[in-house]
C-alpha cells in the first residue's frame, strides 16, 4: 500500500547524484535517511506492514538490503540472511551468476540458513534492472524455499525490474518510484 506522506519524506531526503559512479547513471543516495531516525522507523514500518504474517525469514542484498533488511527481520521475529558479494562467505555455500551492463557479477549465500519450504522476503534498497534481485531469487529457490515477497525503498521504473522478478510469483512493493 502507498504511504504518500511517507513518499513526500523520502524524496525531499534521498539525494540524486547525477552521473555517479558512471556517466548517465543518476544515483540514488539513501544514506540522508539515517540521519532521521523518525523517518528511519517509518520506513522500517511501511517495510514490517508489506510482510507482517506473510513470511518465515528475511534474505537482505549486500550491502544496503542490510541497513533495513535486519530491522524488518526483528520486527517480524524471523531469521534474516545475508546474500553476499562472492568471495566473502566461508562455505558451505552457493553461488549464483548473473550480467551486469558490462560484464558479470556473483553472489552467495550460505547453505543451511534458510529451510525447504520457508516463504522468504528478498530485500534490498533499490531495484533498476533487477539482475541482482533475480540472482538472489535463485538462491532462495536453490534450496527449496519459496520467493513469497521482495520489498524495496526504491524502484527506477525505466528499467523495468519488476517485469524480470514477474517468474517468481512474488508480491513486490517498492515505497517509492522515480
Ligand atoms: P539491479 O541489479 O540492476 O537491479 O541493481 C540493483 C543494485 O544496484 C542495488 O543493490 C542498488 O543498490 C544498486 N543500484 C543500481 N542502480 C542504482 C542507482 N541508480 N542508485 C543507487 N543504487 C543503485
Amino acid at each position: 500500500m502507498k504511504n504518500p506522506e511517507l513518499i513526500q519524506k523520502l524524496e525531499n531526503t534521498i539525494e540524486n547524484i547525477p552521473d555517479f559512479p558512471k556517466p548517465g547513471i543518476q544515483f540514488k543516495d539513501i544514506t540522508p535517511i539515517f540521519l532521521n531516525p523518525k523517518l528511519y522507523e517509518d520506513v522500517i514500518a511501511d517495510l514490517v506492514s508489506f510482510s507482517r504474517g506473510k513470511v518465515d525469514a528475511v534474505c537482505g542484498i549486500e550491502s544496503r538490503g542490510y541497513l533495513f533488511g535486519i530491522a524488518v527481520a526483528v520486527a517480524l521475529e524471523v531469521p534474516f540472511i545475508l546474500i553476499r558479494k562472492a568471495g566473502k562467505l566461508p562455505p558451505p555455500f552457493i553461488s549464483e551468476k548473473y550480467d551486469l551492463e558490462y560484464g558479470s557479477a556473483e553472489i552467495e549465500m550460505r547453505t543451511g540458513q534458510i529451510k525447504p519450504g520457508q516463504r522468504i522476503l528478498i530485500h534490498d534498497d533499490l531495484l533498476a534492472t533487477g539482475g541482482t534481485t533475480e540472482a538472489a531469487a535463485k538462491l532462495v529457490e536453490k534450496q527449496g524455499a519459496e520467493v513469497a515477497q521482495f520489498s524495496f525503498l526504491i524502484g527506477l521504473r525505466d528499467l523495468h525490474g519488476e517485469e524480470r522478478l514477474k517468474q517468481f510469483n512474488a508480491d513486490v512493493h517498492t515505497i517509492l518510484e522515480y
